[in-house]
């Protein structure tokens, strides 16, 4: 499976087009984990419900018209209803549940009845990109780290984490960026592999004693090396705690969101698969005893006075799940990191070369650099991204940008396509992590000012907001990122196709989807957020006008 490429296309417009393209992107090899089950990253994050739905969708998306709108529930096309040109052309919503309802096992049930799909976030709304879709966000997460504790960068540290998969690949080449050493622990080798193939991840080391020896001389010498190491966190992390090993900043990206996908210690991983269908039950209680480890472990490290996160995969609630009284004696990342950038409606921005042609992103990239001189971390970014990151499947990019920025990007990009700059249009999105997207108590939303955590109006106006500002497809999902019954966020996608109308609703939705991370955070008593609404002049009635 690979996304058609080139400026002919076979759908009636180009949002249809580009919807085709990007749900095969997402399952191209290069970019999904496990492309022949429709999981595209994140455990079981699928792009469809099945292989019949899936060719549903693209038989309706290249036959719609328009001024019709597909609805696709939960990875399957049920309905197509004339609208106008400026609706989406696509709604989804995947995996929702009532609230009462909202638990992995009855979730289970229903989707081995054959009613729903585990869509994540970016999976079944079809704008993955492959790791570097998290990459930038991981980069600045270990940024601020370094700006916090370590004089601006990681060199002379050593990070501990574990998880190499479709977003936690991301990590090593985030710490090796900022100059730091890591070391990263997964129990599936070919995981590791992969992440080396696509030059994420340095090397892996044989054993753990010799990716001991090669992480702390990097340490030693202020070397930026990141070595990977078969194991299993639950045992190595205390394993290492016991030796004493002097690590500085410790974190985790295992699929611990679903305790049927992470390994419990003792199970052997050829038949976890097996174990997981046949005992749901009695796995998540192991699974649940082995975080239980791996988190006291963490805490060990905290204690011993390293900076210590969880990365947004509900391990700490597992972990609490598990047995383990100390699990939220370390924060989430959003709270300690990233919440003053989601004031200013930072997130997540990126777009995809419908070209298929390397040339278009550079050229993007030079945009971006023209539009945004005086910021010199978007700077740095861009150009280690240009160096550094290999792609995955349609070209992209990835940088984090705010109110009043990403509009200005897309309006540029949308006029390259028209002035034949870029030789096919763009296909502009972003991940549901996003400053005004997305209730997750246990990740975005934790630890609110004003005590908002899990209040879950914003992110479904988000996706109101997106669909009456002209996006091609706007998503609703439940359990993205922490799992079932722990979050509910929003996507949107937008195509520049070089049209006047597409930079009209190009200009509106990118204004309006930030202005909500700036609009809930002024709501939630952000002062940052506030002044941002003032300075910028984002209405909101009851705080800054
Ligand atoms: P993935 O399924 O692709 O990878 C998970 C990896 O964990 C696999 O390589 C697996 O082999 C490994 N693993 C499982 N159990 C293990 C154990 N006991 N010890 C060591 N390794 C183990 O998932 P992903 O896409 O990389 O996502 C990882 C987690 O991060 C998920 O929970 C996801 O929801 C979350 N996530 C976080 C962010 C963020 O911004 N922080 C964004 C997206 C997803």
């Amino acid at each position: 499976m690979r996304a058609a490429r080139g400026a002919a296309r076979t759908a009636r417009g180009w949002p249809q087009e580009a919807a085709v393209r990007m749900l095969h992107n997402n399952l191209d090899p290069e970019v999904a984990e496990r492309p022949d089950d429709l999981v595209v990253y994140g455990g079981t994050g699928k792009a469809a419900r099945d292989w019949r739905s899936f060719d549903a969708i693209v038989r309706t998306l290249t036959g719609l018209g328009d001024d019709e709108t597909m609805l696709v529930q939960s990875g399957r096309p049920v309905g197509v209803f004339r609208t106008h040109e400026w609706a989406p052309r696509v709604l989804i919503a995947n995996s929702n549940l009532v609230g009462d309802w909202a638990t992995w096992p009855e979730f289970r049930r229903l989707e081995k009845l054959g009613l729903t799909m585990y869509g994540q976030m970016t999976a079944g709304s079809w704008i993955y990109i492959g790791t570097q879709g998290i990459l930038q966000g991981t980069y600045e997460t270990f940024a601020a780290v370094a700006a916090k504790r370590f004089g601006d960068t990681l060199a002379g540290t050593l990070t501990l984490t574990a998880g190499c998969g479709g977003m936690g690949g991301a990590q090593p080449l985030a710490v090796t960026m900022n100059g730091g050493a890591c070391l990263i622990v997964d129990v599936d080798p070919s995981r590791l592999a992969r992440r080396v193939e696509h030059r994420y991840l340095d090397t892996v080391a044989p054993s753990l004693d010799e990716a001991v020896a090669l992480v702390t001389a990097a340490k030693r010498e202020r070397r930026a090396l990141s070595v990977g190491v078969v194991g299993n966190a639950a045992t190595v992390f205390p394993e290492l705690l016991r030796r004493g090993l002097e690590i500085d900043i410790v974190t985790d990206q295992t699929s611990a969101h679903d305790p049927l996908a992470y390994l419990p210690e003792g199970v052997e991983l050829g038949d976890a698969g097996d174990y997981a269908a046949a005992k749901p039950e009695e796995f998540t209680g192991r699974a649940r005893a082995s975080m239980a480890k791996h988190v006291e472990a963490m805490v060990g490290f905290l204690d011993a006075g390293a900076e210590v996160f969880d990365y947004g995969n509900s391990l700490r609630g597992e972990a609490q799940l598990g047995g383990y009284t100390r699990a939220f004696a370390f924060p989430g990342f959003v709270p300690a990191y990233i919440r003053p950038l989601f004031c200013e409606g930072k997130g997540p921005f990126r777009w995809a070369a419908l070209s298929g042609d390397p040339a278009d992103i550079a050229a993007t990239d030079r945009a971006v650099l023209d539009l945004f001189p005086e910021n010199e971390s978007l700077a740095r970014w861009i150009r280690l991204a240009g160096e550094r990151v290999a792609f995955q499947g349609l070209p992209a990019r990835i940088c984090w940008l705010g109110y009043g920025e990403r509009d200005r990007a897309g309006v540029r990009f949308n006029e390259m396509v028209a002035a034949g700059e870029l030789s096919a249009p763009v296909v502009i999105g972003r991940d549901h992590l996003d400053c005004g997207s997305v209730a997750s108590p246990y990740r975005e939303t934790e630890a609110m000012a004003d005590g908002s955590d899990a209040i879950a109006d914003w992110p479904l106006l988000n996706a109101l907001v997106n669909t009456a500002s002209g996006a091609s497809w706007v998503s609703i999902h439940h359990g993205g990122g922490v799992g079932i019954g722990r979050s509910i966020h929003a996507g949107q996608v937008c195509v520049a196709d070089g049209t006047a109308l597409a930079g009209q609703k190009i200009e509106r939705v990118l204004t309006n989807d930030p202005g909500m991370g700036v609009i809930r955070h002024a709501d939630a008593g952000y002062e940052l957020a506030t002044e941002v609404a003032r300075e910028r002049g984002v209405r909101v009635p009851m705080t800054s006008e």
